[in-house]
C-alpha cells in the first residue's frame, strides 16, 4: 500500500531555486512548511541514476537521510524517441554550449533540430518528470522509504521555436491538441497540462488524500 505523507516539515530536495519555490508553492495548500536542501546545507548527490525515477530517488533518499526529515525531489527532461530518447536525462547538460561551458537552451534546441535534420525522423517528443517522495529510517523502514511518480505530456518539436515564456526546451514543444508552443503559452496554461503538474496530481492522490 502507497505510505501516507505523514509530518509537518518537508526538504525540497533540489539547490535550483525556481524548482524550491514552484514545488514550496504546490505544498502550501497542504499546511506542509518546506525547507530547500541548499539552507540546510545538504550535499549534492551524484545524479547517475538511467532513468528519470532512479535519479529523483536518489536525490530524495539522500535529503531524508542527511536531514532525517521527509525529503521530496523532482528529475525532469525532453525525451525525443526517434532520437532514441535524446537528450533525456541528460536534458540540462545536452544544452552546455562547449565554446562557453554555460548552459544556453537556444544553443541546446539548434543542436537538437540539427540531430532531428540528420534522420529526417519523427518529431515527437515528451516532456517527463518524474517525482519521489522518501521518509527518513525509522523501526518499521530500517532503509527509508521512496513512493515515485512520473507524469509526461506528449508533442511534437517545431522549427523555428516560437515564444519566450517558460524555461529550457519550451519554445520547441508544441503539446499534443494545442497550436501554441509551451513558449507562447502562460504559465497557468502550461502548468495545468505539464508533466510536472501531471507527477503532481498522481502524488497527492496517492500519499495527500
Ligand atoms: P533537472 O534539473 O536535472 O531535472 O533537468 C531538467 C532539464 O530538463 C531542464 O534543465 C530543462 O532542460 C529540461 N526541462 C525539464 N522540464 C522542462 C519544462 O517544463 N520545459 C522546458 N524544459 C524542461
Amino acid at each position: 500500500m502507497t505510505r501516507k505523507f505523514n509530518a509537518n516539515k518537508l526538504v525540497v530536495a533540489s539547490h535550483n531555486k525556481g524548482k524550491v519555490r514552484e514545488i514550496s508553492a504546490l505544498m502550501l495548500p497542504f499546511g506542509v512548511e518546506t525547507l530547500s536542501a541548499a539552507e540546510l546545507d545538504l550535499p549534492e548527490p551524484v545524479e547517475d541514476g538511467l532513468t528519470f525515477i532512479a535519479n529523483a530517488e536518489l536525490k530524495a533518499r539522500s535529503a531524508a537521510e542527511k536531514s532525517g526529515l521527509m525529503a521530496l525531489a523532482d528529475d525532469s527532461g525532453l525525451v525525443v524517441p526517434a532520437l532514441d530518447g535524446r537528450p533525456g536525462i541528460h536534458s540540462a547538460r545536452y544544452a552546455v554550449n562547449p565554446e562557453t561551458g554555460k548552459r544556453d537552451f537556444a544553443y541546446g534546441m539548434e543542436k537538437l533540430e540539427k540531430e532531428l535534420a540528420t534522420i529526417e525522423g519523427d518529431r515527437a517528443a515528451y516532456f517527463a518528470c518524474a517525482l519521489s517522495l522518501a521518509w527518513p529510517a525509522c523501526a518499521d523502514y530500517p532503509e527509508g522509504h521512496v513512493e515515485s511518480f512520473e507524469g509526461r505530456v506528449n508533442g511534437t518539436l517545431v522549427w523555428p521555436v516560437r515564444g519566450a515564456n517558460g524555461f529550457g526546451y519550451d519554445p520547441m514543444f508544441q503539446a499534443d491538441g494545442y497550436d501554441m508552443t509551451f513558449g507562447e503559452m502562460e504559465a497557468a496554461s502550461k502548468h495545468d497540462i505539464s508533466h510536472r503538474a501531471n507527477a503532481f496530481k498522481k502524488l497527492i492522490h496517492a500519499c495527500f488524500s
